[in-house]
């Protein structure tokens, strides 16, 4: 199976309903293949449904995240059965933002993934290393690691509903990209961990994309490797970039 290529845009906390409002028109009106490339943007949740109205045909809407509980006394939070509700079909879960600051630790993101394939919500499952752990040679014991919390608790039909994130969290939002061997590595290593730990079929079959600094002029060069199949991109997704990277996809 040839693996379709795909690019998230993550808006973070970001925009406002007039600038998100004009930047979704420029994605609408851009000459991109949504037939060969997989396009998925999450905005702040509060704009989720109006910008869902207007994204066209083949630009899907995610959210960046969600409570792993249907529903209750979780002020603040918002359930996957209510992202449902409104139609969505996926969510970012286990971003580093949230690994960090919201310290969400491995257990509670694979745990939280396995609820959103319970309702039917696609996810695209952050993993990266830091700096620290980088350059300690920690990197395949913390992308392991991460992916393991979630191999224990989903089934192996499960992962065709997965595209697996890899973001270098020292790449994240700091203009320093990954080169293209460096994510290719890494890459390899998660798809020779999910053969070995899961099967050969979900190895071969699951999207596995960059994100960390990824903008229109790198993204071809990342695409381009075997076992990077697209990007989850921040800052570069708030501009009309976007739509390079798009191309470079493609
Ligand atoms: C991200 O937050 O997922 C991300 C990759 O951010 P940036 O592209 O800004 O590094």
């Amino acid at each position: 199976m040839t693996r379709k290529l795909f690019v998230g845009g993550n808006f973070k906390m970001n925009g406002d309903l007039e600038q998100l409002t004009k930047l979704v028109h420029q994605f609408n009106e851009a000459d991109v293949d949504v037939e060969s490339a997989e396009v998925v943007i999450a905005p702040p949740a509060l704009y989720i449904l109006p910008l869902k109205e207007l994204a066209r045909k083949g630009i899907s809407v995610a959210a960046q995240n969600a409570h792993q509980l249907p529903a209750g006394a979780y002020t603040g939070e918002i359930s996957l059965q209510q992202l449902k509700d409104i139609g969505l079909n996926w969510v970012i879960l286990g971003h580093s933002e949230r690994r960090t600051i919201f310290h969400e630790s491995d257990e509670l993101v694979a745990e939280k993934t396995a609820a959103a394939l319970k309702a039917n919500i696609q996810v695209i499952f952050c993993i990266g290393e830091t700096l620290e752990e980088r350059e300690g040679n920690k990197t395949e014991e913390v992308v392991t690691r991460q992916t393991e919390a979630l191999a224990k608790v989903i089934g192996e039909d499960d992962w065709k509903h997965i595209v697996v994130a890899y973001e270098p969290v020292w790449a994240i939002g700091t203009g320093k990209v990954a080169t293209p061997e460096v994510a290719q590595d890494t890459h390899k290593m998660i798809r020779n961990f999910l053969a070995k730990r899961v099967s050969q079929k979900v190895a071969n079959d699951t999207r596995i994309i960059y994100g960390g600094s990824v903008a229109g002029k790198n993204a071809q060069e990342l695409c381009n490797q075997p076992d990077i199949d697209g990007a989850l991109v921040g800052g570069a997704s708030l501009k009309p970039e976007f739509v390079d990277i798009i191309r470079a996809a493609e």
